[in-house]
């Protein structure tokens, strides 16, 4: 049988900006003004009403996270996140930390997470992943009652594989 964390646990193999949750992540940069990979994806999909707002929100420090509304995204909101750009797991761990933090304070209960600093940022795969897994686990646990569903989106083989054989040692059942 599924443990109760487990069930709250997907993963999907999609586009994040084709996902339907109340809000989806963005691995962003600094400025918070557009930028390459799942950034780019994300802000052709929502329209320009998106970097509108971005400039509103003056910047973002590594392992912060700040909201927006998702505009043209099928997401009703977005979580902007920075990562590291080189292996700081404790900046890492920050931004899955923050983004479920803003999505509770935002009274939302499903999110879509990349594989935030693996592309561009270069962070290895293995280690991100278990910084992200560790990290969402013990969120879940404090605040099982306010979340319904984490999503991870496995953009790459090299990450499903990986997701694949990390997510039952975290969740097992799922
Ligand atoms: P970072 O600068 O944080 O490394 P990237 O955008 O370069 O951010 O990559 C982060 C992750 O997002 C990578 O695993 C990459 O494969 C993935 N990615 C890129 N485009 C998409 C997309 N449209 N949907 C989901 N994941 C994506």
């Amino acid at each position: 049988m599924k443990s109760q964390l487990a069930s709250k646990i997907k993963l999907c193999c999609q586009d994040i900006t084709k996902i339907k949750v109340d809000a989806i992540v963005n691995a962003a940069n600094n400025s918070l003004l557009g930028g390459g990979g799942v950034d780019g994806a994300i802000h052709r999909a929502a329209g320009p009403e998106l970097l509108k707002e971005c400039r509103t929100l003056h910047g973002c420090e590594d392992g912060d996270a700040k909201i927006t509304k998702g505009y043209n995204l099928p997401a009703k909101y977005v979580i902007h996140t920075v990562g590291p750009q080189s292996e700081k797991p404790t900046v890492l761990a920050s931004c899955y930390r923050r983004s479920l933090q803003v999505l509770e304070e935002s009274g939302l209960r499903s999110i879509a997470f990349p594989c935030i600093a693996t592309g561009v940022y270069g962070y290895d795969n293995e280690k991100a992943a278990n910084v992200a897994l560790k990290t969402v686990q013990n969120e879940l646990e404090h605040n099982q009652d306010k979340i319904d569903q984490v999503i991870f989106v496995l953009f790459t083989e090299k990450d499903k594989n990986i997701y694949r054989e990390l997510v039952p040692k975290y969740f097992p059942g799922a």
